[in-house]
């Protein structure tokens, strides 16, 4: 058997196996949804008429997150009219994090653009999105400057946006944007699980990639209704303490909770103090001074912080390995 004969054929075997074509694509679309069916035909239209102003190779990934309406149903008649509009369906809901995560190991452009299914975000922001990525940036989010949502969404979601960009260092005004650009190596490093789609910018951000904002527009949703009740707020605190744990403190706990111990301790030993002083004094007797109780309660729990934190240190020391990320590496 010649040399060749067994390339092709292994070429052959690797095709039918990944079902992927061995050509290049530039730019990936990748949109996750959960019971869109509406949106699902007017949205491809945009997109293609988007795209197709650009000049680049495209494809469209559909992650359809277990939906129970019709959507499944539109995607396949969409991918029959239209080869390069792709879908995964899930056989249950899993989560919009879920969905990206799938979806990002399956693009195979450049360059992967996420966005809603629900129309709310504007395929014609993509090419902007782009440009500035290639002006030399890793990820570009897509900042929902003149926003079209009811205000028990806004107002909230404001005080993550603040919360978030004090706690992380990063300066961004609209995390959870569903429309983002981003370069290729940044989706195959960064792991997406349970609801931390919204930290996307903080992960990379951390990993020394080079983060941008640009303003884009935003749209009214017309159909359906929105699939994050007021449990995206509790979820998405709960999710920021995760984020800086596991990756900002994970190699040095004690930093986190020994400055919280630091702070109640010393507090603590100053409210003391102080009563102590006034009692030597002969103002008044401490027994009657409910603040001495706080002072001690103060003191236990700076204690115990400082603990679990050097409990931390233990851990992660006799974990040992670390990851780094590497940006180039020439060897040899
Ligand atoms: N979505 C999803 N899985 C879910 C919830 C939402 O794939 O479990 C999709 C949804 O279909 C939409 C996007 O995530 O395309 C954003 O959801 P939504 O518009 O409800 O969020 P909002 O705009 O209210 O923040
Ligand atoms: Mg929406």
């Amino acid at each position: 058997m010649s040399e060749n004969y067994q390339k092709t054929n292994e070429d052959q075997v690797q095709r039918q196996f990944h079902d992927r074509p061995p050509k290049k694509i530039d730019i990936s679309v990748v949109v996750p949804l959960y019971n869109e069916e509406q949106s699902l035909m007017p949205l491809s239209l945009a997109i293609r008429d988007a795209l197709d102003r650009m000049n680049s190779t495209y494809e469209v990934i559909f992650v359809d997150d277990g939906s129970t309406d019709n959507s499944l149903k539109l995607l396949r008649e969409i991918h029959r009219k239209n080869r390069r509009y792709k879908f995964i369906s899930f056989r249950k809901n899993y989560g919009k994090s879920a969905a990206l995560s799938v979806g990002f190991q399956h693009a195979l452009g450049r360059i992967i653009v996420t966005m809603d299914a629900d129309l709310q975000d504007d395929p014609n922001e993509i090419p902007r999105l782009i440009e500035k990525l290639e002006s030399g940036y890793d990820l570009v989010n897509g900042w929902k400057k003149k926003r079209h949502d009811p205000i028990s969404k806004t107002i909230p979601s404001r005080l993550f946006n603040f919360t978030t960009s004090v706690l992380t260092g990063i300066r961004l005004r609209d995390f959870n944007s569903g429309l983002k650009a981003y370069r290729r190596e940044v989706v195959q490093d960064i792991k997406v699980y349970g609801e931390m789609h919204r930290f996307l910018p903080v992960l990379a951000h951390w990993a020394g990639y080079r983060v941008a904002e640009i303003p884009v527009v935003h749209h009214p949703r017309k159909y359906g209704k929105t699939k994050f009740g007021m449990s995206r707020f509790w979820h998405g605190l709960l999710d920021l303490v995760t984020v800086l744990f596991t990756t900002r403190y994970s190699k040095r706990p004690l930093h986190f909770f020994g400055g919280i111990g630091l702070f109640t301790f010393i507090l603590g030993i100053a409210i003391d103090l102080e009563l102590t002083i006034e009692w030597l004094m002969g103002k008044t007797a401490i027994s009657n001074r409910p603040l001495f109780t706080v002072g001690i309660l103060l003191i236990i729990v700076g204690v115990q912080f400082v603990s679990i934190g050097l409990l931390g240190e233990m851990i992660t020391r006799s974990n040992g390995i670390e990851e780094y990320a590497v940006k180039e590496k020439v060897f040899n």
